[in-house]
């Protein structure tokens, strides 16, 4: 299992971690983790959870019956949902509930109660850990979701809170003699053993349970290592990445793949140390990495964005950042060369990757130290297709869908055989993106060929939001498209077919800008803020469709790009 393999065992491939080198710091009180605290913690957890709750692979699943839509669902595991912005306990929990054998579920904490719901539902969570600044939101889709309070548990204390924090539960869980039996897995085991349930609508649809298991999380860290070669010896120094006793940020999500495998397990893995940061605020970010001595930046395009352009950065001396590792959205050349201007010392790479191939499949190789608009070469044992319109195989340098498979693939949308059948193909994973490869092998990704749009790295699947929409008494018909942003990446925007009930009334200029504004409120109101239409709204006497009803979004997107340009 992967806390196992993180905690207890040490993989040929694994450099040694000296001791006194911290696994996490907290970016806001300084406070250090280590290896004896973080070991304690989850299994101390791993034992209250047991006790208080009966979580185990079996347990809960027979006892715990909840009623989702029309049908009688039955838990077959201790599903564990965490509700959280990054903690230095993040990871306490995950190895807890994967010590007992159930599966977590890891959710955005900005989310919505009703967005929180969809994702307890949809994986059968019957255990929700909460960020105290998510408390609320949890509390109210616990009851939606037929969950009992006493099973929201909070993260830090709140000051006359009923709800159980985890620092209790694990001094509870150690005082008490060992209860669980842990999960250990037979030869094989690890390629079905569900891990995690992370979110991804894929290449259509709404947002679905990615069933991850603990083998292609643990593949894709000895993959990222290999790739890396971070145990060989004879890399001089200044080539070295990831290297022992680094340290780096994680100011991305854990709840995303990105930030839970790679900036989580890989770096732990790599024997550095991360900061954990809470919240992104740019100068504060600026601030840490001067005061922690932060070597390697996992982020996102944005936030390169504000590190070449920002006023302040001027004012930080940031030479001994070694490398910035960027994913989830593309990264341009010109960008890549604007921030090699301010990080002069620094790689400046790229990888690229998905939830459902449980993160990486390529990554800027080294010696190169600058990407050039490529998101890298293909992880050890990935192999790649490249699928041409017209169904063949593309060659070097030939466009067409990237068809990806290796050890670190997920298996399956949870409970969803439909979506299973057109993503996952007899271990390969069709992955939406149009790409090609170069006679190095390096990946250029060209465009997005799903329905997908992506904010600042995160996802934004248009079919959730054409929804929503459907349910405004404005709206007869919508479809949600990508508009390119310089800061976000893309931006949601929607055309809109308005109702009888307005169609009079938009053909009036000002009346028109109201009940826009109606419209978008309505999004503002009831999803986290980076599915807000940013792009806004237009009406529109008809949305494009096919013979058999499919939007052609491809057209409304070009749409807007040539409306855009015209303006
Ligand atoms: P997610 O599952 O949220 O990680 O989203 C995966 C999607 O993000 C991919 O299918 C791509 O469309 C996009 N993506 C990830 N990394 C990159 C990258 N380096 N360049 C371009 N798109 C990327």
């Amino acid at each position: 299992t992967i806390p196992q393999f993180i905690l207890d065992s040490h993989h040929p491939t694994r450099p040694v971690r000296p001791h006194g080198i911290p696994w996490l710091i907290d970016d806001v009180s300084g406070t250090k983790v280590g290896f004896d605290e973080l070991r304690a913690r989850s299994n101390g957890l791993a034992n209250a959870l047991k006790i208080q709750y009966g979580i185990g692979e079996n347990d809960v699943g027979t006892s715990f019956y909840r009623v989702l839509t029309e049908e009688t669902v039955v838990l077959t595991g201790g599903e564990v949902c965490v509700f959280s912005s990054n903690h230095i306990d993040y990871p306490v929990l995950v190895w807890a509930a994967h010590r007992l054998g159930a599966t977590v579920s890891t959710a955005n904490p900005s989310y919505t109660t009703d967005e929180l719901v969809y994702q307890l539902q949809i994986s059968g969570s019957g255990i929700i850990f909460a960020h105290p600044g998510s408390l609320e939101i949890a509390a109210e889709a616990a009851t939606k979701a037929g969950i009992s309070h006493d099973r929201v548990i909070v993260l830090d204390s709140v000051a006359g809170s009923p709800y159980k924090t985890v620092s209790e539960m694990i001094n509870f869980g150690l005082r008490r003699p060992v209860s669980y039996v842990e999960r250990r897995l037979e030869a094989g085991e690890a390629k079905t053993k569900l891990a995690f349930l992370c979110f991804s609508s894929g290449t259509t649809g709404k947002p679905k349970a990615v069933a991850i298991s603990h083998f292609a999380v643990i593949a894709n860290v000895v993959q990222l290592a290999v790739h890396h070669k971070i145990d060989d010896p004879t890399i001089p120094p200044e080539e070295a990445r990831f290297a022992v006793g680094e340290v780096c940020t994680a100011v991305l999500p854990f709840f995303h793949i990105y930030g839970l495998i790679v900036n989580l397990h890989f770096a732990l893995f790599c024997a550095m140390s991360i900061v954990v940061i809470p919240k992104f605020n740019f100068t504060d970010f600026l601030a840490s990495i001067v005061r922690y001595r932060i070597t390697d930046l996992m982020i996102v395009p944005p936030m390169l964005v504000l590190i070449s352009k920002h006023p302040a950065v001027k004012n930080y001396d940031l030479s001994h950042v070694k490398a910035t590792w960027s994913g989830a959205a593309p990264l341009s050349i010109e960008l890549t060369l604007q921030v090699s201007k301010v990080l002069p010392n620094a790689i400046i790479g790229q990888g690229y990757g998905m939830t459902e191939t449980a993160t990486a499949v390529t990554l800027m190789p080294p010696p190169q130290r600058l990407g050039n608009g490529s998101v890298g070469t293909l992880m050890p044992g990935c192999a790649a297709k490249v699928i041409k319109q017209d169904g063949t195989l593309g060659g070097v340098g030939e466009l067409g869908e990237l068809v990806i498979t290796g050890p670190n693939m997920a298996l399956r949308y949870h409970n969803n055989e439909q979506a299973t059948k057109e993503t996952f193909v007899d271990g390969w994973v069709h992955t939406g993106d149009e790409v090609y490869f170069d006679v190095k092998g390096e990946m250029f990704v060209v465009d997005r060929l799903k329905e997908l749009i992506k904010v600042r790295g995160f996802q934004v699947p248009p079919a959730e939001l054409e929804g929503h929409l459907l349910g405004h008494p404005y709206v007869a018909d919508v479809a949600v498209i990508p508009l390119p942003d310089d800061y976000s990446g893309e931006i949601p925007m929607a055309y809109v077919v308005p109702s009888t009930d307005v169609a009079a009334r938009v053909r009036d200029p000002k009346e028109a800008e109201k009940v826009k504004a109606e419209i978008i409120k309505y999004v503002a109101d009831n999803k986290v803020k980076y599915k807000w239409l940013a792009g806004g709204v237009e009406f529109i006497d008809v949305i494009p469709k096919n013979p058999s009803g499919k939007l052609l979004r491809r057209i409304l997107r070009d749409k807007a790009r040539a409306d855009r340009a015209v303006k």
